[in-house]
């Protein structure tokens, strides 16, 4: 019998890479031999940001790239346009992954046994329906999130959805509760993914992610990089809607082990910025818990009037930050900070574009989070035990962030009109208020049930386990 063979796909940004990067470095490390797909664009990215050796792979874990149809950008090191990757994918996707599957056929690689695209990659789901090539969704957002999304269809029967103008976006409407949400109690509009948030029934996102979502039932699993413990009623509801739902987070410990395993997998990465990470040595000087760490991700954007906001909160607080500005960051322009709010904090402060997030959460002076709550972000920073100051942009970053102040009790959310007196107030709330304690001792928690989920025996392993038995053509 020939080796097994996944074909990983993710949707070409930051957040999609990663997960699947390390799912893959997983099937890898379980006999799997492994083609990645990466888009053009961002293999170029990659191969600037990591140099070469990272994508060389090994024999048995290959880069295959497809392209992405955008037009070419004048400054190819930013994020690219959603809604166009998203229509674009759902419209050429098809043709493209048929070109590399009659590619991959070459008699050299083994025939490819199973794909594994993302969830929001689900043209990939019409060809494994012709070829009859096995596959299974990987959602990288939460379970949560992913509840949030899979519900589109019923907001919009029900009538919620799209709202009736512009002035439900702030007159209490997004407060209705939506009590009907499976393993969701007292969730409301407002935490649902934001592509709701439109008065367009025709919304580009909205119909995408609704549509994408409602396909995962045409795959044979959904793959969630997630823990029970940390979402137990979604995952319970969502093993109740689909047949086989595998929970095999957090990923990044999974990637670390593979990696032991096979040393040669540790240089393969997928950040698309270069990191820089002097900030490590930096972080050296400081007290345990006495620094706040800013990062948005990569994708959210500002104003230069928000930037300006949190500069001078971060000034006002006075404690050490460490401040990763991408140079996209701001709308429309490069972000510059003022002269005298760098001159201000020097002493305790610094900016950098990229940094290796994983490593600067799980630094023991770093003591608190302030994110746009993106799914890695948030896990990531479970992991580390780190509470958040959350200042969701769009998508489930809206869920994430109910589940991470309200649910788990390890977080603030902050503003979208964000004050400089509300970051500074939140900041030293959060980490010498009344209540400092009790959610440091939350996130320790948290962290503690993480760590189980992936020990031996722990939920995620089982579900790992679970995952490559039925990719191998065993049952689940
Ligand atoms: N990241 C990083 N360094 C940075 C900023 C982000 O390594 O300076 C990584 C982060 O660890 C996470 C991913 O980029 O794994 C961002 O994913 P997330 O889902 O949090 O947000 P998105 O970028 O998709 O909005």
């Amino acid at each position: 019998m020939s080796r097994p063979h996944a074909v990983l796909i993710p949707y070409p940004a930051q957040g999609h890479v990663t997960p699947l990067l390390h799912l893959a470095k997983v099937l890898h490390s379980k006999g799997f031999y492994v083609t990645f797909v990466n888009s053009e664009y961002n293999h170029r990215r990659l191969l600037r940001s990591r140099g070469a050796d990272s994508l060389a792979g090994l024999d048995d874990f290959r880069f295959e790239t497809i392209p992405d149809g955008l037009p070419p950008c004048e400054n190819d090191d930013v994020t690219q346009d959603i809604p166009a990757l998203c229509t674009s994918f759902a419209t050429h996707g098809a043709a493209l992954l048929r070109d590399l599957l009659a590619r991959l056929d070459d008699g050299i690689r083994p025939p490819v046994s199973c794909l594994i695209p993302d969830g929001v990659m689900s043209f990939t789901l019409e060809v494994a329906e012709e070829t009859g090539i096995p596959a299974l969704v990987f959602w990288t957002t939460s379970a949560c999130g992913f509840m949030g999304y899979l519900h589109f269809a019923e907001l919009i029967d029900r009538g919620y959805v799209p709202l009736k103008d512009e002035s439900y976006l702030s007159n209490g409407y997004l407060d209705t509760v939506l009590d009907w949400v499976p393993g969701m109690p007292g969730i409301r509009l407002r935490d649902i993914p934001s592509f709701i948030r439109t008065t367009d029934r025709d919304d580009v996102m909205l119909n995408f992610d609704s549509g994408e979502a409602q396909n995962a039932h045409r795959a044979q699993g959904v793959i969630l990089n997630t823990f029970d413990a940390v979402e137990q009623d979604v995952v319970d509801a969502l093993r109740r809607i689909f047949p086989r739902v595998y929970t095999v987070g957090p990923l990044p410990s999974f990637a670390v082990a593979a990696e032991r395993a096979r040393p040669e997998l540790g240089a393969i990465g997928g950040n698309l910025w270069k990191e820089d990470a002097s900030c490590l040595g930096w972080l050296d000087a400081w007290q345990p818990h006495s620094v706040v760490y800013v990062n948005f991700g990569s994708i959210t954007v500002m104003s230069h009037a928000h930037l300006i906001e949190f500069a001078w909160g971060l000034a006002r607080c006075g404690r050490p930050f460490l401040w990763v500005i991408r140079p996209d960051l701001v709308v429309g322009e490069t972000a510059v900070l003022p002269e005298e709010f760098v001159d201000e904090t020097k002493e305790r402060g610094i900016f950098l574009s990229w940094c290796p997030q994983e490593e600067v959460l799980r630094h023991p002076v770093t003591g608190l989070f302030l994110t746009h709550s993106g799914w890695n972000s948030t896990q990531e920073s479970i992991c580390a035990g780190v509470p958040m100051i959350c200042w969701p942009f769009f998508a489930e970053q809206m869920t994430n962030c109910r589940y991470v102040c309200a649910i788990w009790g390890i977080g603030l959310e902050i503003d979208t009109d964000v004050r400089r007196e509300e970051v500074s107030r939140l900041v030293l709330e959060a980490m010498d208020g009344d209540k400092a304690k009790d959610t440091r001792a939350k996130a320790a928690m948290w962290k503690e049930k993480a760590v189980a989920a992936t020990e031996e025996g722990g939920t995620s392993s089982v579900g790992i386990g679970r995952l490559v038995e039925f990719l191998l053509g065993g049952t689940d």
